[in-house]
């Protein structure tokens, strides 16, 4: 199982819509994936449309090892390939757990390697903030994927990110490597970029290099309205905003042989 985290210290800054269209675009054209919602505010848990009931366990849970691994993982209704390890706001209750289990950055990755076996790949929705369970993510990560907002904002984001990853790596907390750079909410006027998009993006390039920026989630209420309808952008009839996510799963292809 390759895990991939979506990770951006900052919020508003494309994660949870990151993972809700890779991993449905992951488990339509091709193997078994596994979806966690990490943030406490549990957007991705919405998106999917869960309303979990209290008892019912989550992420909690599973890195609790309060129940069987099974019992936190959820089929969701858009996709017999498509599974949710979900979350509510109870899952801020953890960070003490963490803390104080003294393996904090490397717990998920330990717990998901019972459930390594039954997915192809495992995305990660991160919360925002550089938190526990922040720490824990990057350290169950393979791959990292920053998305950041065009913008000044966004530059920020994404050098905190880069920062974090870096002080986790030199003290052997991950092993994770990025793999891209997803530049959100670009904003084009017709044929031209408007100019903070342009030199946001231009600075994200010369920061980890040109091959690592992915091509970016333009601004687009389609985005919203597909997460609103719960289908694809493709279904929705807008297959070419699909495109930064079918270039990222080429990526992630060469990592695991999809053969696609
Ligand atoms: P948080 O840090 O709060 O978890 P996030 O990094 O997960 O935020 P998202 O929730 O994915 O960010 O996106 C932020 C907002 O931007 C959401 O309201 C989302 O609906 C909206 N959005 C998503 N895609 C686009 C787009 N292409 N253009 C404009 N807005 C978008
Ligand atoms: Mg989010």
């Amino acid at each position: 199982m390759l895990t991939i985290s979506i990770a951006s210290l900052s919020g508003g800054q494309g994660k949870t819509t990151t993972a809700l269209f890779l991993g449905r675009l992951l488990a339509r054209s091709c193997c078994p994936t596994l979806m966690i919602d990490s943030d406490p505010q549990h957007n991705l848990t919405t998106y999917l449309g869960f309303e979990l009931e209290a008892n019912q366990p989550t992420l909690l849970e599973f890195l609790k090892k309060t129940v069987p691994a099974e019992d936190s993982i959820y089929p969701t209704a858009y996709n017999d390939n498509l599974f949710l390890i979900p979350a509510d706001d109870q899952l801020d209750t953890v960070q003490d757990y963490l803390s104080n289990s003294g393996v904090g950055a490397t717990l998920l990755k330990r717990r998901l390697e019972a459930v390594a076996k039954i997915f192809k790949v495992c995305i990660i929705d991160a919360p925002p903030q550089r938190s526990q369970i922040c720490l824990t993510v990057l350290g169950a990560a393979d791959f990292l994927v920053i998305p950041a907002e065009a913008s000044v904002k966004g530059y920020g984001s994404l050098i905190r990110t880069l920062d974090l990853l870096n002080g986790l790596r030199d003290v052997g907390a991950t092993d994770a490597e990025v793999l891209g750079v997803l530049p959100f909410r670009d904003r084009w006027f017709g044929n031209t970029q408007a100019q903070e998009s342009r030199a946001s993006v231009d600075s994200m390039r010369s920061e980890v290099g040109e091959q690592l920026v992915l091509p970016s989630i333009r601004e687009s209420e389609r985005f919203k309205q597909a997460i609103n309808k719960r289908i694809t952008l493709s279904e929705l009839g807008y297959q070419d905003l699909e495109y930064p996510f079918e270039i990222l799963i080429e990526k992630i292809s060469t990592h695991i042989g999809l053969g696609i």
